[in-house]
């Protein structure tokens, strides 16, 4: 089987530009933000933007991915956080919609105290709302979480009640390797990660999962700490991503987030999971 390790790709120059920095590095898959994710404000896409980065990605990719914005919270129980994260994700449908990707990674986010039911309950709706509202065919998949307080999307049994609540076959699972170990599930041997899969496929269903985050952890085994490492330098380590690469995730085009210092790391990343698989 032939892995589609791909990676995070910076959009400094232009939007199109994350796919030329794509290809020169010879990624199948990437994934982007398509405005600042630090901030509630961002300027409309323009005709030339929507262009230049069709002519760039035309037929060249596996798939390509946005990552929602940080300051949105589709968990929030406060009313105005709640809308302008529900605005949020409808914008970023018509900007993935325009841009011609295939799915965008949303956090599940976190009910800040109100409770898990609430919290599920309200991701829900906002998921529900924004693909009724927008006409896209692209997924929307909600990432799991680390464990951190009060975050909703951390049990494969939540993220399970969140999908079956939505009712749409666009909704989907983004499987982050860190996020996961950090929450508890120990994918760091072939046997475990078989058993945590089948605990995904019975709370989730493994079709539902479109897209892994590859990432190494900072963090220990339950920890509940959201710390990417790069590939092998953390508590997976090496014979962990192994199991990763060995597993049916591998199946699915897999996005590095590891912590690098200039994109074209990613190469050396790629190529330090690919060495994983061919050793003995
Ligand atoms: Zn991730």
């Amino acid at each position: 089987m032939e892995l589609k390790i791909g990676a995070h790709m910076p959009i400094t120059g232009g939007l199109y530009m994350s796919a030329e920095r794509a290809k020169e590095l010879g990624l199948p898959a990437f994934q982007i933000f398509t405005r600042n994710p630090r901030g509630w404000r961002y300027p409309a896409l323009s005709a030339d933007d929507v262009k230049n980065f069709k002519d760039a990605t035309n037929g060249a990719f596996y798939a390509i991915n946005s990552h929602m914005p940080y300051l949105p919270n589709l968990a929030s129980p406060k009313e105005e956080t709640y809308r302008l994260s529900v605005e949020s994700l409808k914008e970023e449908l018509r900007r993935a919609s325009a841009l011609g990707l295939n799915f965008i990674v949303a956090h599940v986010g976190s009910h800040l105290g109100a409770g898990i039911d609430e919290g599920k309950r309200r991701v829900a709706a906002a998921v529900s709302d924004a693909l009724a509202s927008v006409d896209c065919s692209c997924f929307v998949l909600l990432e799991n979480m680390a464990g951190q307080k009060n975050s909703v999307g951390s049990r494969f049994e939540d993220i399970g009640d969140i999908i079956e609540m939505i009712k749409d076959d666009r909704a989907g699972v983004c499987f982050d390797t860190c996020h996961a170990y950090a929450a508890g599930y120990d994918i760091s041997t072939e046997n475990g990660i078989a058993e945590v899969l089948g605990k995904l496929d019975n709370a989730i269903g493994f079709k539902r999962v479109k897209l892994v985050h590859l990432n190494d952890s900072k963090a220990r085994l339950g920890s509940g700490l959201d710390r990417h490492e790069r590939i092998g330098k953390g508590f997976l380590g090496r014979s962990g991503i192994r199991a990763v690469l060995k597993s049916k995730l591998a199946e699915l085009p897999m996005i590095l987030e590891t912590p690098v210092n200039d994109y074209r790391e990613y190469a050396d990343e790629v190529k330090a999971a690919l060495s994983l698989v061919l050793e003995k």
